[in-house]
């Protein structure tokens, strides 16, 4: 093979190369039992970053938000003192105007006041009555699919729904946050004053919540989750109807942007574990400082959220950072990531090819330019560290997701594959120059050294195991003259015929070798001298009865001479051997050529 089929193959290899991993990562991609394994595990790299995170302190819970929680404490309080659960509506309400005498940024009740056989309608006036004196407070719905048999989807009223502009291809809330019914609050609430926001969450496949909806669409409309609400409330200093979506995804909100996903719903990035987040203060407390009017906190303006924590009441949900995190927490993170601006953005399908093909491009370049194994295994160990802290910093410092699984698979992948292509690409060469070393470029016979190495190990061999071989001598008949009659080229190719009829009559385990010149020297290991003979002769027999392609339309005919010679004991060396084979041949030619002698 030439040089440059071999540099062409070594090219070709290359890309081959390239384009398996290209194709195993488009196939992780496309392929959705893949994908979906792969995004789990990069999933939890995200928690694992996050809790990382959350524990050097990267973010700062923010000072305005408190929460007004129904703790285990606060329940076996109101079971005393009320002797029920949920608490007459009407304690929520006396707490509203006591809380509001206060002056708070906004009350956000994580509750949802449905209708309820516990609660008496008189109750349920004033609770409505009450919130409905304000404009800055929030209470919860939620969207469902239950059938419309089992409850019949209300038609809402226009001053809960929001308008969104959404100028990105990639976010479809339409398509992908659609919802067919309603769990509806007290009529009063909805055709009130109290803003309403839906408080839908949606679970990973492994049950953790990371990214919460921004809206939600049912029966055409658009329904704003109650922190995004409340907190683009806030931002703007007022009630905001009209939200944009940008072409780059990002729903734009005062001077903040929250990234989205497809379906339009933001990654949360969190701030602490559930006991140690926000300030909190217990509901029994509240009603305590409401007996004595005196507040035992500052709510001036703080964004308060009511929410239950009890464990016996649990509106418990997992997130990254926490297995039991309370819902209200949740809410409460997503108007902090509003405040701040920290919302996560997690790389999309451009950045993630780009990262893929850099990270394949410098493995198999560190396998290929490296010659120690040890050295490039270090390399590629020290890239998946660099590029895990690239990973975790530009989680802390930018709010950037960056995929870490896939890429750290790829890395495997990509030096193992290269490891093996240069494996591949070094035995070949390597098989190469030992054929180069070792065999005559004309006739592709074994070369005169190999010869004389061979005879060497033959005789050891045969002292070791006491067993025999042979040698034949071989010498084209009148070759000058053949040469000199139809030129050098004609007796090239005449050789190169010779060697191959010489192959053609051995056995693979022979050695048939260019001794030198138009001599050529077989060796036949494990072989008497009689039965060398009789190939000797089927060898001289073949090469008179072939007419030898000289050139395209001409024909020649030579013959050989044959000398034979066996290893027949303890202290003959290789030149014994070659000796007594050359003097048979030398009797071969002057008895006439054309002919065996032993
Ligand atoms: P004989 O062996 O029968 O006594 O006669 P001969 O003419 O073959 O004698 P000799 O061994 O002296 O000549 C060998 C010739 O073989 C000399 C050279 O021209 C030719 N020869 C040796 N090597 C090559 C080769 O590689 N190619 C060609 N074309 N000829 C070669
Ligand atoms: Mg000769
Ligand atoms: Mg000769």
């Amino acid at each position: 093979m030439s040089d440059k089929r071999r540099d062409l193959i070594d090219k070709f290899a290359y890309l081959l190369l390239a384009l398996t991993i290209f194709l195993f990562v488009v196939l992780v991609v496309n392929n959705p039992v893949l994908s979906g394994f792969f995004e789990d595990i990069e999933n939890k790299s995200f928690d694992y970053r996050q809790t990382l995170l959350v524990k050097s302190r990267h973010l700062n819970p923010s000072k305005d938000i408190v929460i007004i929680t129904i703790d285990d404490a606060s329940y076996e309080y109101i079971l005393n003192k009320y002797g029920e659960w949920p608490v007459p509506r009407k304690i929520y309400a006396d707490m509203l105007n006591f809380l509001e005498k206060q002056n708070p940024r906004a009350v956000i009740f994580d509750l949802m006041f449905i209708n309820s056989k516990n609660s008496t309608t008189l109750n349920d006036n004033f609770l409505t009555s009450e919130l409905n004196k304000y404009d800055n407070v929030y209470a919860a719905i939620n969207f469902d699919n239950q059938l419309p048999d089992v409850r019949k989807p209300e038609d809402l009223p226009d001053r809960i729904s929001v308008n969104v502009d959404n100028n990105s291809q990639n976010v479809d809330i339409k398509g992908k946050m659609s919802f067919l019914n309603c769990r509806s609050i007290l009529d009063k609430l909805m055709t009130g004053r109290v803003n309403v926001g839906m408080v839908n969450v949606k679970r990973s496949n492994d049950g953790i919540i990371r990214q919460v909806p921004t809206f939600v669409c049912y029966k055409d409309k658009y329904y704003p989750y109650l922190s995004l609400k409340a907190g683009a409330d806030i931002l703007s200093n007022n009630d905001i109807k009209d939200f944009v979506i940008d072409k780059k995804s990002d729903l734009i909100i005062a001077d903040k942007k929250i990234p989205l996903t497809n379906s339009g719903e933001a990654i949360l990035n969190w701030y602490g574990s559930a006991r140690s987040t926000y300030q909190n203060v217990p509901f029994y407390k509240v009603l305590e400082d409401m007996k004595q009017n005196v507040s035992g906190f500052d709510y001036k303006d703080k964004i308060i959220y009511v929410g239950t924590t009890a464990v016996s009441l649990y509106d418990a949900k997992s997130v990254p950072v926490d297995r039991v995190y309370p819902g209200v927490e949740i809410h409460a993170t997503y108007l902090n990531n509003m405040l701040d601006n920290s919302f996560i953005k997690k790389s999309g399908p451009a950045m993630n090819t780009a990262i893929i093909t850099l990270i394949i491009l410098l493995i198999s370049l560190i396998v290929i330019k490296s010659n120690s194994v040890v050295l490039s295994s270090i390399l590629v160990l020290f890239s998946g560290i660099v590029y895990y802290l690239i990973t975790y910093y530009s989680m802390k410092c930018c709010n950037y997701w960056v995929i870490l699984v896939l890429p750290l698979i790829v890395m495997v992948f990509t030096f193992a594959i290269s490891y093996l292509a240069k494996y591949l690409i070094k035995s070949r060469d390597f098989e190469h120059q030992y054929k180069l070393a070792t065999t005559d470029g004309l006739t592709e016979l074994y070369n005169h050294r190999y010869f004389q190495d061979m005879m060497k190990q033959q005789i050891e061999q045969s002292k070791r195991y006491n067993s025999k071989f042979s040698l034949i001598m071989i010498d084209i008949d009148y070759f000058k003259q053949f040469n000199d009659k139809y030129g050098h080229q004609a007796g090239d190719a005449v050789l190169k015929q010779v060697a191959q009829i010489l192959k053609r009559n051995t056995r693979v385990s022979d050695y048939v070798c260019r001794y030198g010149g138009e001599e050529m020297a077989i060796i036949l290991p494990n072989t008497g001298i009689e039965e060398t003979l009789k190939n000797a002769e089927r060898i001289r027999k073949a090469v008179e009865e072939t007419p030898f392609k000289l050139s395209l339309n001409q024909e020649g005919q030579v013959t050989i001479s044959l000398g034979i010679s066996s290893y027949n004991g303890d202290e003959e060396t290789a030149q014994d051997i070659i000796k007594r084979a050359d003097n048979a041949l030398y009797k071969a030619k002057e008895n006439g050529r054309n002919q065996v002698v032993s």
